[in-house]
């Protein structure tokens, strides 16, 4: 049986680069944000509420750990 990862952050966890960063059409105000997982290599989407500020801790969705989501970098797409 594989522990289970913290659900809080920790200071292992890396921080990466949004690759893109969108309006939420659900929700106007919010954004939605494209992460390259540091752990498996895939994409993974988050929404987040508060539009200027795209940051924070988040737990990966392919359940192998977290990340820090860092501001957004000179290679992140950002969507009007
Ligand atoms: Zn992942």
């Amino acid at each position: 049986m594989t522990p289970r990862r913290p659900s809080t952050a920790t200071a292992q966890d890396p921080t990466v680069t949004p690759a893109r960063v969108a309006p939420n059409p659900d929700y106007p105000g919010a954004v939605l944000l494209w992460v390259e997982c540091p752990h498996c290599g895939r994409t993974h989407l988050h929404g987040n509420l508060i539009a200027s500020q795209p940051t924070g801790h988040r737990m990966a969705y392919c359940n192998r750990g977290g990340y820090h989501i860092g501001e957004p970098g000179p290679e992140t797409v950002i969507d009007p």
